[in-house]
């Protein structure tokens, strides 16, 4: 049998040999899944919630325990996994009171012995391919509501996160959800291509644009539901009214938090010249403030990059920004080994021939451009191939609101950066993906509407 060896990247250790999938078993556990599948529609939407409600008891109950899994498999430090698992419990209880409403058989039309409605059927079987670095949030974002509704989930965890998904897989099936209904799938790219050719009815991908891309070809010819939340180079525009250094420590959190690792980490920084000097000031000075260090310790707050391949993007995208003449202000190389360890970094004097300016770079690593009228940053921030999302610091919310309303992203922030909501839709525009997930939408999107056209005799 196959292995997936997990290491723990802030130290370079072995720590889990975990048995892995191959073609065969994902064959077969499709076929478990399809089969179950309707059974696990047919139960009462309350004993599929009770389901949830359990798995939420067992977040809670076990807590502590799940983030140090977290901790030791993705290098997160400690106290954010902690708020990972937290954020967790509120977007299950959004899950949990809001399905029924969401995919209630709506009445339409009704007039002369016609009636219509509108029902939401589940897709069937779900696969669900997902990164590591909020396993629990990006996961729980589709296997929750897709459970909710009535599918049954094939779930593939990042090969970095593993440890974590098979413990969601644990705490389901202890709640009740069918062995056959919720599956996790161990394994790295492999895994996640044998999946493609199963008879699935839904592809629910998180990760890279380069293998939501590869994925979305795959699945080209087939006529199946097709999700894809993918990378960003999220910008932020700190205007000539607002306060540097309030704005400062907000977005070198937004920058940092999770060592940059977030889909939407602000990636990319534009400040009027008015306030520039003070903001690079007061930024710097929060990035050296952040406690670096073992990820283990509570108090940690720049912890292991995950993958070690990413110390060749950030060192190849620091190189790229001081051969073209941006400035370093601190940070620009890798921290002491063993593990994967990169110091946080900030560059002044960028502009967009820099590849730290146009790709995601997914670390502590960021540019801030000064720029000299709102239009610029317009601009500058609409330049991307990506559209996950922006923001806007101003205490003008008239301001913010005409810049934000021409900005292409999925979500727009004003004075604040770096957030998601249960109730508000997650999206991309452009090559940051298709489809979304989270608010009621995202519940309805694991349904299919079925067009009910009935006349009475
Ligand atoms: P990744 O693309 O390397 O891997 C994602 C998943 O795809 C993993 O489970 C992996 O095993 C699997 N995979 C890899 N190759 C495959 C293939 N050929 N066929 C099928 N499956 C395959 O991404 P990652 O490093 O896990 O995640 C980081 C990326 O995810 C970043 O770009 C980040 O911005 C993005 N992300 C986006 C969101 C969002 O909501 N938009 C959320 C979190 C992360």
């Amino acid at each position: 049998m196959k292995h997936l060896e997990v290491h723990n990247p802030a130290t370079g250790e072995l720590i889990e040999r975990l048995p892995a999938d191959d073609s065969a078993s994902v064959a077969a556990k499709a076929a478990r899944a399809r089969s179950a599948q309707a059974a696990w529609a047919a139960r009462p939407l309350a004993a599929r919630r009770s389901c949830i409600d359990g798995f939420r008891a067992g977040v809670v109950r076990e807590l502590d325990a799940l983030a140090v899994i977290m901790t030791r498999e993705t290098g997160k430090p400690l106290q954010m996994s902690r708020n990972e698992l937290n954020g967790l419990l509120g977007r299950i209880d959004f899950f949990l009171a809001q399905t029924e409403a969401a995919v209630r058989t709506e009445t339409v039309f009704e007039e002369g012995g016609m009636t219509e409605q509108i029902e939401h059927t589940p897709l069937g079987l779900v696969a669900n391919i997902s990164a590591w670095n909020y396993p629990w949030f990006v996961g729980g974002n589709v296997f929750l509501p897709a459970l909710l509704t009535g599918n049954a989930v094939l779930y593939k965890p990042s090969e970095y996160a593993a440890m974590s998904g098979l413990a969601m897989a644990r705490l389901l099936h202890q709640a009740g959800v069918p062995t056959d209904i919720f599956i996790a799938l161990i394994g790295g790219a492999e895994v996640g291509a044998a999946l493609l050719s199963q008879p699935i009815d839904g592809m629910f991908f998180t990760g890279s644009h380069a293998t939501g891309q590869r994925i979305a070809q795959a699945l080209s010819s087939r006529m199946i539901r097709l999700q894809l939340e993918l990378g960003g180079k999220d910008p932020t525009y700190v205007c000539d009214d607002a306060n540097p250094v309030t704005a400062a420590e907000s977005l070198a959190d937004g920058a940092m938090y999770n060592t940059g690792q977030s889909c939407c980490s602000v990636e990319r920084i534009y400040v009027h010249e008015k306030i520039h000097d003070a903001f690079v000031e007061a930024f710097v000075k929060s990035v050296q403030g952040m406690r670096r260090g073992d990820p283990m310790d509570a108090a940690t707050y720049i912890g292991a990059i995950t993958r070690a391949p990413q110390l060749d993007v950030l060192d190849a995208q620091v190189a790229d920004a001081q051969a073209l003449g941006a400035r370093l202000l601190c940070g620009g190389r890798r921290g002491p080994g063993p593990g994967n360890w990169y110091e946080p970094t900030v560059f002044i004097d960028v502009d967009h021939r820099m590849t730290l300016m146009r790709e995601e770079s997914f670390g502590p690593v960021i540019g801030i451009q000064k720029v000299g009228s709102d239009e610029e940053a317009l601009r500058l921030m609409n330049d991307t191939r990506y559209g996950l999302t922006a923001g806007v610091y101003t205490p003008d919310q008239a301001r913010a609101r005409t810049l934000l309303a021409q900005i292409n992203a999925g979500s727009v922030y004003w004075n604040c950066c770096d957030r998601v909501s249960p109730r508000l839709p997650w999206s991309g525009h452009g090559d940051s993906g298709v489809g979304l997930t989270l608010s009621t939408y995202g519940i309805q999107t694991f349904t299919r509407p079925k067009a009910w056209h009935l006349r009475q005799p």
